[in-house]
């Protein structure tokens, strides 16, 4: 069991970063995956007074504010109006909708979860995490960055035109996922992006045409497969995430060339 020495409402990002930097204080997001911890925290930290909990569009993008829920980028009419309703393909396998309001998109995405769908379906769209120190920077470099004391303070995800399909499969209805798959296409880049392998979704950027030939979608698909690492837990083995990929990745490339 984790436990809370005190509670700090922040009342501004600079306090919220300054009581951060001390290894014993925590920021809160929905606070759903700390509680099943057992850290000892000093002061939990929690940015919800803050108005980061807004979902704004531009011309050019969409900017999500850290305490947004996952439910809040489920049921986001415009937002699952792009990128052919991907964020709320890929997070509502997630548990059940009480979780779901209560998950935050800042939470998940600063753990970079091996595990994650959004990660991995975040990945294949032009999307940015906006850091208080660190500034905006691709969420593809942030993936692989160590974790630190820094606070996500939004998610900007680009608008483009870019065709998108997801998948995943989990061996029973809101458990983990064993695998999650997850592929787009713009112009002539491909971004194929494997998650729960069961390590850290991984981006693999391909230039092909648009229009796939059968022959070409297959000698695609392996390319892909075999630059990628597999692992093996409880949930399955690193063969079975492989032949599973195989098929996702197919799939995915035919949903999207068959649209
Ligand atoms: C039972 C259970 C099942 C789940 N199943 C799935 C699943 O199938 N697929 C899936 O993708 N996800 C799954 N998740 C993960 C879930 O979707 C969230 O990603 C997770 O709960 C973290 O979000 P949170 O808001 O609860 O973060 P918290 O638990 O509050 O925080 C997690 C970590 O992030 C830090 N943090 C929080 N917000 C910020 C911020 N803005 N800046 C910097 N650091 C921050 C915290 O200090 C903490 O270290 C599951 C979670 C649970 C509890």
């Amino acid at each position: 069991m984790f436990t809370i020495n005190n509670y700090v409402i922040a009342e501004s990002l600079e306090q919220a970063y300054e009581l951060n930097q001390n290894r014993r204080n925590v920021i809160l997001g929905g606070n759903l995956w700390l509680k099943m911890s057992r850290k000892a925290i000093n002061k939990a930290i929690d940015l919800s007074t803050l108005g980061l909990n807004n979902i704004e569009e531009t011309d050019d993008e969409f900017k999500i504010g850290c305490m947004c829920t996952l439910r809040d980028l489920e049921i986001h009419e415009k937002l699952n109006s792009y990128f052919d309703g991907v964020i709320s393909k890929s997070v509502n396998n997630i548990v059940g909708v009480q979780l779901r309001n209560g998950a935050t998109i800042g939470g998940t995405i600063f753990s970079r979860f091996g595990f994650s769908d959004v990660l991995t379906a975040l990945l294949t769209l032009d999307t940015y995490v906006e850091l208080y120190k660190g500034g905006i920077i691709p969420l593809s470099d942030f993936v692989d960055m160590p974790l630190d004391n820094d606070i996500l303070v939004n998610i900007i995800i680009k608008k483009d035109n870019r065709k998108v399909s997801y998948l995943s499969h989990r061996m029973s209805s809101s458990d983990l996922p064993v695998l999650t798959c997850a592929v787009s296409n713009i112009n002539n880049e491909w971004n194929v992006v494997i998650g729960a392998r069961p390590m850290k979704a991984k981006l693999t950027k391909l230039k092909s045409s648009s229009n796939l030939t059968e022959d070409e979608i297959n000698n695609f698909v392996k390319n892909i497969n075999d630059s990628v690492k597999y692992g093996s837990n409880f949930r399955g083995s690193k063969e079975y995430r492989q032949i599973l990929a195989e098929v996702f990745i197919k799939r995915n490339i035919q949903t999207i060339v068959n649209v």
